[in-house]
């Protein structure tokens, strides 16, 4: 099957670029498998074959289809990837297993909140989403801001963050991205590193991802309604 062919050959590849990544022996990092815009019957086939990690881009579409998947299959890690709203804390905590778009203040607090006084909460860990590149459009805490965000949230908010993401400007290398997110995670000790995607996820391997975010190298070019990872929702 040749979703089972890709996928198979990224954690080969994903594989070897660890090797090179000379810190931790034999080292392969996990493979999130966004399934955005897919539907049960695409992702199913991957659950088969005893794949478990998953990530979403929008609380509403995470909501329409994995409570049931996750119902038939046991384990299952579901990561949230997309800007997240205020607004949609309470039912991102209920189905995401990870958060890793952690990006404000706001958003830290309201999530603190709910934390505190809901029962029915999934989520165990969060990443701290940094942009990189400092661009307009696009979630994330700055660079600059990373280090007393990340503290406020460890420290006064006690919320488990144990890890950081980022994805780099469309143009221009990655690794320079790659490079700062690591150094950010490094001073604050932070052990994980959500980064690289289809198309540079072997160069962030080389540089220490720890959680690789791999959408078409799997399922192909997305076809519709695809929100694009650079596109910034609201920052409520
Ligand atoms: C869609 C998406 C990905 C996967 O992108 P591909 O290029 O299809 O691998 C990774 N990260 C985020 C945040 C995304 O929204």
């Amino acid at each position: 099957m040749q979703l089972i062919d890709n996928y198979s050959e990224i954690k080969a590849k994903a594989r070897k670029a660890g090797e090179k990544y000379g810190i931790r022996e034999s080292f392969a990092p996990e493979i999130i498998i966004v399934t955005k815009t897919h539907g049960p019957e695409a992702i199913s086939p991957l659950l088969e074959y005893g794949h478990r990690i998953f990530g979403e881009n929008r609380v509403q579409e995470a909501q329409k289809k994995w409570p049931a998947l996750k119902e038939k299959f046991s384990n299952i890690e579901l990561h949230l990837i997309g800007p997240l709203q205020t607004n949609k804390v309470k039912e991102a905590l209920e189905i995401f297993d990870v958060i890793q778009t952690l990006d404000r203040q706001k958003l830290a607090e309201a999530i603190a909140k709910e934390f505190a006084k809901s029962k029915n909460i999934a989520t165990k860990s969060f990443f701290v989403q940094v942009n990189t590149g400092e661009e307009a459009q696009k979630s994330g805490i700055l660079p600059q801001e990373a280090d007393n965000f990340i503290k406020y949230c460890k420290e006064t908010l006690k919320l488990p963050v144990i890890g950081l993401m980022c994805i780099p400007p469309i143009s221009g290398p990655p690794s320079l991205h790659f490079a700062l997110l690591r150094k950010i995670a490094e001073r604050n000790n932070l052990k994980y590193l959500s980064m690289g995607m289809s198309s540079d996820f072997e160069i962030a391997v080389t540089m220490g991802a720890t959680h690789i975010r791999i959408g078409s190298a799997i399922f192909g070019e997305r076809k519709y309604g695809a929100k694009k990872p650079h596109n910034k929702q609201d920052n409520n």
